[in-house]
C-alpha cells in the first residue's frame, strides 16, 4: 500500500531527514531503499547485521510520515532496560519520543499515553506484552480512526521465531497487529536469522506481503580469532593485554561464559588482575544488573562479564572486543553476540575460547533438554555447524557468511588468514583413535569417556586401564607420537564430522557414527594443525597492536593540541552526559568530536556537515562547543 508520494520524493524527503535530524549526508547500503518503502507504506522485512544502522530504517520513515500528518509509530522492542536510552537519544535529536513500560509510574504512563492520544509523538516504544493488552490495542483503535497509527516496527523480530536464539512467547502475539490493523503498515527487523528462523519469522507475524531487504552481513573490522582452550582465563587475560590494552587503560569489551558461577569467577579473577570488570547475569539482582549495564554504557574501558542474557541491543558503538570464553550454542547466536564489537566501524576483535569439554557440555544440554526429537535434531545439526567453524583451517569470515547464504573471498582479517595453519595428514592417526574406540567397547562390552581412550592410545597404564586389561589390547600404545592436546583436537574433529558421537548416559562415553566407516576405509582424509609455535604467537600479537594503533588513528589524524581539544570536548561532553543521564555517545559520538577537534569550528556554520550534528544538536550544544574549541584555535 503505497499512500504517501511517488518513491523519489520519499527518498528526497527522507534525506533531507537524515541531514536535519540525525546529521548525517548518506544513507548507508540499503538503507535509502528501505525507508523509500517503508516511509510509502510498504511492508518489510529488514535483515542487517549489527551495527548495519536498523534505526534509522524506521526512525525516519517514522518522522516522515509525521510530518505528512499520518501520525504515532509504535516501536515494539524486548528491550525493556535500554528503552530509556534510545528514547534519550531521540529527544536529543530533536524528535517526539516516549516508551511505556513496567519501569514507569502509573502517573508517568498515563501522561504518556495522554501525549500519544493527542498526537504528540513521532515513536512510542512500548514492550510486546503492553502493546497486546486489550486495553492498549483499543487506545490503538481510537487513533487509527483519526487516521494517526501510522507505522509498526518490530524492532528484534528473530524473537517471535523459537528456531531463533532469543525465542520471546510474548512476541507471538505481535500476529495481532495485522490482523487487527491490516491498513498500517510494518517493518519487522532483525540482526540475525538463519534460512529456517526467517521463514518462522514470516510466517508468524504474517509478513508474506513484505519486501524482504538482506544486506550483507559481513563486518570487515571485526577480527574473528577461536583459538584451543587450554586455560581458558589465563588466556583470556593474556589476550586483553596482548591486543586491547592501551597507553590509558584497557578497552571497552564483553566477556561472554557459559553460566552464571562462571561468571561471578571470571569477574572476580579479572578484577583481581587489576582489569575494570563487572558481573552480568540474571540471578543478580535487577537494580544491580541495571547499575552494571548502565556503567558499562557511561564509563569508558569497562569489561562487561555475562551471560547471553546481557547484550541484545547494546547500542555502544565503542566495544572493542567481545570474547567468548565458553562455546556457544550455535553460529546465529555468536554471530549476534560477536556483532556487539566495534559498532563505530573501527577495528574489534571477536575472541573465542573453545575445547573439547564445551562439545560435550552443549551436547548433553541438548540430549536432557525436554525438547521433541525433531527439535533436538535442528539443535544438534546448527551446534555442529558452530563446531566445523571453530575447526575449520580456512578463512573464518568465508565460513560464516556462507553460513547466512552469502558467498566472499578469504578475508585477510581472521586468525586463519593471517597465519595459516599448518596441516599434515593425520588420517592414520584418526583410523588408530577410531578403532582404539570400537576395540575397548567391544572388549569390555561398554564404552568409554576421551582420557580413557587416549591414556590407552598413549600407552598410559593407569589403574583403570589396568583394572579392565586394556592394556592388553592391541590399541594400547599406538599413539604415543602425537601429544594429548593432538589427540584432543582430533577427536573434536571426528565428532565435528560426525564421525564419533558422545553420548551423556552413562557418562560423556565415545561412539563410532556414520561417518567413521569411510575414515576407517580410508576413503576420507583427516587434516590437523601442526601446534602452535608460542614464540611466533607473540609477536604476531604485537604485530597487530601496533597495527591497531595506527589504524585507530587514522581516521582523523590528530595533532597534539587537537588531542587536547579532544579531552577538553570529551570531559564537557561527559558533564553533559550526567545532566542528562544518558551514555555520553548519545550526546555525540567519538568519531564527531573528534571531527571538531581536527576542524576547529569558529562559527556554528563551520559546524555543518560534520557527521552527527542535526540542527537540534546543534542549537542546543553549538555554541558550548565552539566555546570549548575556542580555547585551542
Ligand atoms: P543496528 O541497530 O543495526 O545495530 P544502529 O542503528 O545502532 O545499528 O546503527 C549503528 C551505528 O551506525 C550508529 O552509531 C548509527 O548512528 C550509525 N549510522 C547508521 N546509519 C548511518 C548513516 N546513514 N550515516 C552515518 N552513520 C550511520
Ligand atoms: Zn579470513
Amino acid at each position: 500500500m503505497i499512500d504517501i508520494a511517488p518513491g523519489s520524493e520519499i527518498l528526497e524527503t527522507s534525506l533531507g531527514v537524515l541531514h536535519e535530524v540525525f546529521g548525517y549526508d548518506n544513507f548507508r547500503g540499503p538503507q535509502a531503499e528501505i525507508v523509500s518503502h517503508v516511509g510509502g507504506g510498504g511492508d518489510a522485512l529488514v535483515l542487517m547485521p549489527t551495527g548495519g544502522g536498523k534505526s534509522l530504517c524506521y526512525q525516519v520513515p517514522a518522522i516522515v510520515r509525521e510530518r505528512a500528518g499520518q501520525g504515532l509509530t509504535v516501536v515494539v522492542s524486548p528491550l525493556i532496560a535500554l528503552m530509556h536510552d534510545q528514547v534519550g537519544a531521540l529527544i536529543e535529536a530533536g524528535v517526539a519520543a516516549a516508551f511505556l513500560n513496567s519501569s514507569l509510574s502509573s502517573e508517568d504512563a498515563q501522561r504518556v499515553e495522554k501525549e500519544m492520544l493527542r498526537g504528540e509523538l513521532t515513536l512510542l516504544y512500548a514492550a510486546p506484552e503492553r502493546l497486546t493488552t486489550p486495553r492498549f490495542l483499543a487506545l490503538l483503535d481510537s487513533l487509527l480512526e483519526r487516521g494517526k497509527l501510522a507505522l509498526f516496527a518490530i524492532d528484534e523480530a528473530h524473537c517471535v521465531s523459537q528456531w531463533g536464539h532469543d525465542f520471546r512467547p510474548e512476541y507471538r502475539g505481535l500476529a495481532v497487529l495485522h490482523e487487527r490493523f491490516p491498513q498500517v503498515p510494518r517493518v519487522a527487523l532483525t540482526a540475525t536469522a538463519d534460512d529456517l528462523t526467517r521463514a518462522d519469522i514470516i510466517e508468524r507475524l504474517q509478513l508474506q506481503e513484505a519486501r524482504t531487504f538482506i544486506s550483507s552481513f559481513d563486518r570487515p573490522n571485526i577480527r574473528y580469532q577461536l583459538v584451543e582452550k587450554k586455560d581458558a582465563t589465563s588466556q583470556l587475560q593474556r589476550f586483553i593485554r596482548d591486543e586491547h590494552l592501551g597507553a590509558d587503560g584497557h578497552d571497552a569489551g564483553i566477556v561472554y561464559c557459559q553460566s552464571r558461577r562462571r561468571v561471578e569467577e571470571v569477574a572476580s579473577m579479572l578484577s583481581e588482575a587489576g582489569f575494570n570488570a563487572l558481573p552480568y547475569h540474571a540471578g543478580l539482582d535487577a537494580a544491580v544488573r541495571q547499575r552494571h549495564q548502565d556503567r558499562f554504557l557511561r564509563e569508558e574501558g569497562l569489561i562487561m562479564v555475562a551471560t547471553i542474557a546481557f547484550g541484545m541491543g547494546i547500542d555502544k558503538p565503542d566495544v572493542r572486543f567481545v570474547a567468548h570464553l565458553d562455546m556457544p550454542k550455535n553460529i546465529e547466536g555468536y554471530y549476534q553476540e560477536t556483532g556487539r564489537a566495534g559498532r563505530d566501524g573501527e577495528p574489534a576483535t571477536a575472541w573465542m575460547a573453545y575445547g573439547l569439554q564445551d562439545v560435550v557440555n552443549q551436547r548433553r544440554m541438548i540430549d536432557e533438554s525436554p525438547a521433541a526429537d525433531e527439535f533436538k535434531q535442528v539443535l544438534r545439526g546448527k551446534l555442529d555447524a558452530l563446531l566445523t567453524l571453530a575447526e575449520a583451517s580456512d578463512c573464518r569470515r568465508v565460513r560464516l557468511l556462507s553460513y547466512f547464504g552469502e558467498a566472499s573471498q578469504p578475508c585477510g582479517n581472521c586468525d586463519n588468514c593471517l597465519t595459516p595453519p599448518e596441516l599434515f595428514d593425520a588420517t592414520e592417526s584418526a583410523r588408530k583413535l577410531l578403532s582404539c574406540i570400537y576395540r575397548v567397547q567391544q572388549a569390555s562390552g561398554t564404552a568409554f569417556g576421551a582420557g580413557h581412550i587416549m591414556d590407552i592410545l598413549r600407552g598410559k597404564a593407569t589403574d583403570k586401564v589396568k583394572q579392565y586389561g586394556h592394556e592388553k589390547l592391541s590399541t594400547f600404545g599406538i599413539g604415543a607420537d602425537l601429544s594429548e592436546t593432538q589427540w584432543r583436537a582430533l577427536l573434536r574433529q571426528l565428532i565435528a564430522r560426525e564421525a564419533v558421537q558422545v553420548h551423556d548416559a552413562p557418562y560423556n562415553t565415545l561412539h563410532l557414527a556414520d561417518a567413521a566407516r569411510d575414515i576407517l576405509k580410508g576413503q576420507q582424509q583427516v587434516w590437523l594443525r601442526t601446534l602452535a609455535d608460542k614464540a611466533a604467537g607473540a609477536t604476531r600479537s604485537g604485530r597487530q597492536r601496533a597495527a591497531r594503533a595506527t589504524a585507530k588513528d587514522e581516521g582523523v589524524p590528530l595533532s597534539l593540541s587537537e588531542r587536547d581539544c579532544l579531552e577538553a570536548l570529551k570531559a564537557w561532553r561527559a558533564e553533559v552526559a550526567r545532566e542528562h543521564n544518558l551514555p555520553a555517545f548519545v550526546i555525540f559520538h567519538d568519531a564527531t568530536l573528534r571531527a571538531v577537534a581536527a576542524r576547529k569550528p569558529e562559527s556554528l556554520a563551520d559546524l555543518d556537515g560534520i557527521a552527527g550534528i542535526g540542527q537540534k544538536k546543534r542549537e542546543a550544544y553549538g555554541s558550548e562547543v565552539l566555546r570549548v574549541v575556542s580555547a585551542f584555535v
